[in-house]
């Protein structure tokens, strides 16, 4: 389950796996603009395969591009269609599916602006982003000694290449100080979010989750709010101080890769192991991107292939 597949979607056209490389004066390799996506479709009850929410990660897509000044010659229904087709030609059923909008070579320099858009879709077999294990028991994760970058830093909102090597250097030194994941405080030291995942926090029956000022707005943390509204719980979008985070009775990370995870442990303080609204909320976001949630599929959520 390596990240491979037969084709890959270049420019309107498929190509086998081998032959999908770019020049190495391509300038999205050189300075980072460039924006992507990440997707991930799913086995439906009737065999075939579904993509969950597939027109939001695409409008977000198009919306990160206008936002870096980046001409897209493709629309919503264009890429929507080149996802589908990917997924179908590759033969997945479940899989992650990886667009990428990124600049070619021609010219270098910042003030470039003529250089070919590019745009490629991927798709691979892709299990738990942190691990079965933590999937299943729960994370550890440390606050990093890396800032999230700052609202006039970068355009937060929008999946930017250059943006993850914030997030890269982050998860390096998690990893490297024994912890699954870091979490991210922003500038005035406030909780953002993980390196590539939204947080949640719940204390007294109460869920509470940092609002999309200076956090990438998630596609799983909206999922997230609307089982909550659903399900007639309290979903408070707040911000909180790594404080917060200490008298937890409940915590995890959610993104498309890593799905709901659990945290079971912050900074060495122990949360403990998934709790009620944690494995409910897995419970229900397992059952909905697989097709099981009827009024899921009745906003359109489920896209099939
Ligand atoms: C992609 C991403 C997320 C999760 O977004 P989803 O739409 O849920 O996949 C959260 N934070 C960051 C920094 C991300 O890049």
């Amino acid at each position: 389950m390596g990240i491979e597949s037969r084709l890959i979607w270049m420019d309107g056209e498929f190509i086998p796996f081998a032959d999908a490389t770019v020049h190495v004066l391509s300038h999205t390799l050189h300075y980072g603009l460039g924006v992507f996506e990440g997707i991930r479709a799913y086995q439906q009850p009737d065999g075939s395969p579904g993509i969950f929410r597939l027109d939001e990660h695409l409008e977000r897509l198009v919306d990160s591009a206008r936002m870096c000044h980046i001409p897209l010659r493709y629309t919503v229904e264009d890429l929507r269609e080149a996802c589908l087709e990917t997924l179908r030609v590759n033969g997945f059923k479940s899989a992650y599916i990886r667009p990428l909008v990124f600049l070619g070579s021609g010219a270098m320099g910042l003030g470039t602006r003529n250089n070919q858009v590019h745009v490629c879709i991927a798709t691979w077999e892709w299990g738990a982003y942190l691990g079965s294990e933590g999937l299943e028991k729960g994370v550890r994760v440390a606050c990093s000694s890396f800032s999230r970058h700052h609202v006039n830093a970068n355009l937060q909102r929008a999946k930017v290449v250059g943006h993850y090597v914030n997030s890269i250097l982050a998860r390096y030194e998690a990893n490297d100080n024994g912890f699954d994941e870091a979490i991210m405080l922003d500038t005035n030291g406030l909780v953002a979010e993980g390196t590539g995942e939204n947080i949640f926090l719940v204390r007294r029956n109460v869920v509470t989750t940092p609002p999309v000022i200076n956090i990438l707005g998630g596609i799983t943390r909206d999922t997230v709010i609307e089982i909550l509204r659903h399900d007639g719980f309290d979903i408070r979008e707040q911000q909180f101080g790594r404080d917060a985070l200490y008298i937890a009775d409940e915590m995890f990370m959610v993104g498309t890769a890593a799905e709901v995870t659990p945290i079971r442990e912050v900074d060495r303080r122990e949360i403990g192991p998934p709790g009620k609204f944690t494995k409910h909320i897995q419970q229900v976001y397992n059952d909905g991107v697989h097709g099981r949630v009827p009024w899921m599929i009745e906003r359109g959520w489920i896209t099939l292939a």
